[in-house]
């Protein structure tokens, strides 16, 4: 990259990860809970993560599940389904935490 500009800041190849992303971006994802087709998806932030090439959330109106679809190698797609399926676990019942599970 010789002459090309300088492209180094994180803020910038961010931005081309994005952009990189929302090439492979599916026309819609199925909801997972009731196969409504959801065309309004988010990006999420996978500059970190090995073997993703792209991973998108969208948020159902209808019933409020959020789906995800994740594009990457097998084993790196399925570690990042655990990963997000263990976060949305802990929020989605935060008013039943029972303190009998603490012991
Ligand atoms: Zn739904």
């Amino acid at each position: 990259m010789g002459q090309a500009r300088l492209r180094g800041t994180p803020e910038q190849r961010k931005q081309a990860a994005i952009e990189r992303q929302l090439a492979l971006r599916p026309k819609y994802i199925k909801c997972n809970n009731c196969q409504a087709e959801l065309s309004d998806m988010t990006p999420l932030d996978i500059a970190d993560i090995k073997g993703i090439e792209a991973a998108f959330a969208a948020h159902c109106p209808h019933c409020g599940h959020d789906t995800y679809a994740i594009k990457g190698e097998r084993e790196a797609v399925a570690q990042m389904h655990m990963a997000i399926e263990d976060a949305a676990g802990a929020q989605a019942q935060p008013g039943v935490v029972p303190a009998a599970n603490r012991r």
